[in-house]
């Protein structure tokens, strides 16, 4: 059994049952044989089964919703938009069945056709961070391409996927082609990675275990993607709209409670907006409504848990801060909204993911150095650039590894677009118009016509 608490209160919310390696391995065997059946569905009904499916998380959005406050401490506003994209995650991928095409290459003597073939059963591996989306996007183009999915939550947050896949089977999805398995990464995530039935890891979670999943998988010959950590940069030039740069700040890095990924955790400033832009800063970090993550006004709850707030806490021992905002006290793994200043850049603080609600500012003196502190890091996620000048933005964009950057703004993530990561970050891209292809296997016919 494995408790699951709510993080914003401490309280016991449940307990759900942990799968053992045998457990795991029936599911496996269950899912292998429905792939058959689930492949050779009829494209029109895979899709409107997958719409069907669209529209149950629909239906249930309030109640995943509230689900997703209680386990994750997400603000009610935020989980409210991650049911809304898994809805829309079903939505667009069901849009892909029919849509999924091969080529046909005319060569001497005859034609070739292509083939997109599903790989088998896919192995989805989520974190805690954002458990609904980030399930979403693994299983929704999998069995749009004709797949079939076994889906291990994160241990803190196994409760929206456990009603996803009610939602699932209510929609008519067919028993076995989508199971949620929950339990421990050491069990279940391991025999995901190490089961020879199942094809492809979809695995989102740390670089460090990322990393051992990518080593495992490789004695089968799996296919994976990888999602992994971030440090991202959020690069101001003395041209930008600064006080839209410093009023968006806070929600580039502490949504979430700055367990994001895709968190903009490190600012650089250009030197000679610095001043300017700290004192801008401060009001809008003592601005953000730390709260009660159910209350309507929330704009960040608390971390996931006692760990990770310990975690998170010793990162700033012995750091400069800059300022804070406010947070509750009591029960709760609160943590204030920290502005740092670091004392060099090799500081742990600047070098490292903290993933929590703290984020370090810098100056820069020119747009090459700009792009080489950007690039300053074993990471590649994400990252904002504020500037004016076009020319500007696209040539710092092009000089930035990054997957998903984002100019004057720092939304980067929607699901018709590819998201994913350079260098430590991962390998792979989610979302977008060729997600598909990551679930399908090219199979080439050669037809003589001579
Ligand atoms: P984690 O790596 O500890 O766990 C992620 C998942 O992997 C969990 O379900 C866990 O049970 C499982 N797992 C653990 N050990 C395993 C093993 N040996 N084999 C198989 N599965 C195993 O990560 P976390 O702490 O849950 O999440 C935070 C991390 O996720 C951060 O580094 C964050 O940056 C990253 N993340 C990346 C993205 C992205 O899209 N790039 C998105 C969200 C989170």
């Amino acid at each position: 059994m494995t408790e699951v608490i709510n993080p914003a209160t401490e309280a016991l919310i449940t307990s759900v049952d942990a799968h053992s390696a045998e457990s795991t391995k029936d599911a496996i065997g269950r899912a292998a044989d429905a792939f058959g059946r689930w492949r050779a569905t009829d494209p029109a009904e895979r899709a409107e089964l997958l719409r069907a499916f669209a529209r149950a998380v629909d239906e249930d959005s309030e109640n995943l919703a509230a689900l997703e406050v209680a386990e994750a401490g997400h603000t009610i506003s935020n989980a409210r938009g991650e049911a809304g994209n898994v809805r829309d995650v079903l939505n667009y991928f069901a849009g892909g069945v029919e849509r999924h095409l091969g080529d046909q290459i005319p060569v001497a003597g005859g034609v070739n056709i292509t083939f997109n073939e599903p790989l088998g059963v896919v192995g989805i591996i989520v974190p805690w961070n954002f458990p609904m989306p980030i399930a979403g996007w693994g299983f929704a183009p999998a069995l749009a391409a004709g797949n079939t999915v076994v889906l291990k939550p994160a241990e803190l947050t196994p409760l929206t996927a456990i009603r996803l896949g009610e939602l699932a089977l209510q929609a008519g999805i067919p028993a076995d082609v989508f199971q949620v398995i929950p339990g421990k990464g050491s069990v279940v995530g391991q025999t995901f990675t190490e089961d020879p039935r199942v094809a492809k890891i979809v695995f989102t979670g740390s670089t460090a275990v990322g990393e051992t999943i990518m080593a495992d998988a490789a004695k089968t010959m799996k296919r994976t993607t990888l999602e992994l950590g971030g440090k991202s940069a959020n690069i101001v030039f003395g041209d930008a709209d600064l006080e839209l740069a410093a009023a968006t700040a806070p929600y580039g890095v502490f949504d979430n409670a700055g367990q994001d990924c895709c968190a903009r955790s490190r600012i650089l400033v250009h030197d000679s907006v610095f001043e300017r832009f700290m004192e801008l800063l401060e009001p809008a970090v003592s601005g953000v409504v730390v709260t009660d993550p159910s209350l309507e006004e929330a704009e960040m709850g608390p971390l996931i848990s006692r760990g990770h707030h310990e975690s998170v806490a010793g990162f700033l021992e012995g750091v400069d801060i800059a300022f804070t905002g406010s947070a509750p006290s009591g029960a709760g793994y609160w943590m204030a909204p920290t502005v740092v200043l670091p004392k060099t850049p090799r500081d742990r603080i600047v070098t490292d993911e903290v993933f929590g609600p703290v984020v370090t500012v810098q100056r820069f003196s020119d747009e090459a150095e700009a792009i080489t502190m950007a690039n300053d890091s074993p990471y590649g996620l994400s990252g904002s650039i504020w500037t004016r000048d076009v020319g500007r933005g696209l040539r710092v964009a092009r000089g930035v590894d990054s997957g998903a950057l984002s100019l004057n703004s720092h939304s980067a993530v929607r699901y018709s677009t590819p998201f994913g990561g350079f260098k430590r970050s991962g390998i792979g891209r989610e979302l977008g118009p060729h997600a598909m292809d990551s679930f399908t296997e090219t199979k080439n016919l050669f037809i003589a016509t001579d």
